[in-house]
């Protein structure tokens, strides 16, 4: 399903810092849960009055406050908070030790609605944080698959990470998203294995740049058909690429004897 998306209701200008090509060297997602304290109750609403608030503010210079890309309350709605391609959140994660660079900056900052350490996450903050997941991963070009632990040194993995699996969860002792987070549901939400079960036949597409999944050589308007269970470059293409030639494709597909998988 679709969650409401909108944007926060009052952005507060020295919580986010412009960073003109941040859209460039996004490699992921780091997943938070913000947490009141009391299991009652949507936390979300609490922490976007809170981000809302002119009292989140620490005078420094510049001065910052607490602040992330992404909320998503319990039912599920998502509250974009920054413009990530241009700028970032002044503090949702930074630094580890020396030598780091802030983890801020090349992961987008998701924060889940969660009363307490242990309340389980609701179904919807799971299945909307997916929904948002699985577009960020086909905007940016990272895959939906856990980095267990971010060192925030090097070359920036791609992929998804949490607060608590980073040098700076570490240095500043972090829980989140914590033992409740369900990733077993949600890598396979993100990655839409329940959407579109697959079944050894199927026929599917892909591009000249991966000739090795084009068994059949077979081909519709230039895309060329192939036997190979690679749903998620199967919707990649049917999300972002194929549109309007659908109707045409699928007119093939139903013409097709079963395909073998290559694989
Ligand atoms: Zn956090």
């Amino acid at each position: 399903m679709a969650f409401q998306e909108r944007l926060i209701t009052a952005r507060n200008p020295w919580l986010v810092r412009p960073l003109l090509n941040r859209g460039a060297i996004i490699s992921g997602c780091m997943i938070h849960s913000t947490r009141s304290g009391t299991a009652d109750g949507d936390d979300g609403p609490r922490t976007e009055g809170w981000w809302s608030n002119p009292l989140n503010i620490v005078q420094d210079t510049p001065p910052w406050g607490s602040y992330a890309d992404v909320l998503i309350h319990e039912d599920g709605t998502r509250v974009i908070c920054t413009d990530w391609d241009i700028e970032y959140a002044t503090w949702t994660a930074g630094y580890g030790g020396a030598g780091t660079w802030a983890a801020g900056i090349y992961y987008i900052q998701i924060e889940i609605a969660q009363g307490t350490l242990l309340e389980p996450f609701t179904d919807a903050a799971i299945e909307s944080l997916a929904e948002k997941v699985r577009a960020l991963s086909i905007r940016y070009g990272f895959p939906i698959e856990r980095i267990s632990f971010l060192d925030q040194t090097g070359v920036p993995p791609r992929g998804i990470c949490t607060h608590e699996g980073s040098a700076n969860g570490v240095k500043t002792g972090k829980t989140d998203p914590g033992p409740m987070f369900p990733w077993e549901r949600f890598l396979e939400l993100a990655r839409g294995e329940e959407a579109m079960p697959v079944e050894d036949g199927w026929a599917y597409f892909t591009d000249d740049a991966n000739p090795q999944y084009d068994p059949l050589g077979d081909s519709v308007n230039g895309i060329r058909v192939t036997g190979g269970v690679y749903r998620r470059e199967f919707e990649y293409w049917q999300r972002v690429l194929l549109g309007p030639q659908l109707d045409a494709i699928w007119a093939r597909l139903t013409a097709l004897e079963a395909v073998s998988n290559p694989t």
